[in-house]
């Protein structure tokens, strides 16, 4: 077996994140377990993510607090999108800001110039 075909091969078995989160909270069978196992043996995105969930103590929270990350993330790119619109909205307040001075600007240069003669 060579490595890509290996590499090809524990990417394919990677449980679902449910499994995973099951795993952690020990609501899997024997059998289930010890395939899981198996797996974070050979993956270590696998492991990493075991290793994140088991981090939290409550483990009972946690798919409420992947619910809650998941909303979180949403509302920040809610917020950028809104930050994006703000940013063009100064843009054009600026240039109209500009357009304004000019307009001024020749007003008192065409004043001074009609006034001086
Ligand atoms: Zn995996």
């Amino acid at each position: 077996m060579n490595e890509e075909y290996q590499d090809i091969f524990t990417t394919t078995t990677c449980p679902t994140q449910q499994q995973l989160l099951d795993y952690v909270q020990g609501r899997l069978t024997a059998d289930e377990q010890h395939e899981v196992e198996l797996h974070l043996a050979d993956c270590d995105m696998c492991s990493e993510a075991v290793e994140g969930l088991s981090a939290f103590k409550e483990k009972e929270k946690i798919p409420v607090w992947l619910r809650q990350m998941k909303w979180q993330m949403l509302r920040k790119l809610r917020t950028n999108k809104r930050r994006k619109n703000q940013i063009s909205y100064f843009t054009e307040l600026g240039i109209i800001v500009i357009v304004i001075m000019f307009i001024l600007l020749a007003a008192f240069w065409t004043y001074h110039f009609v006034s001086n003669k």
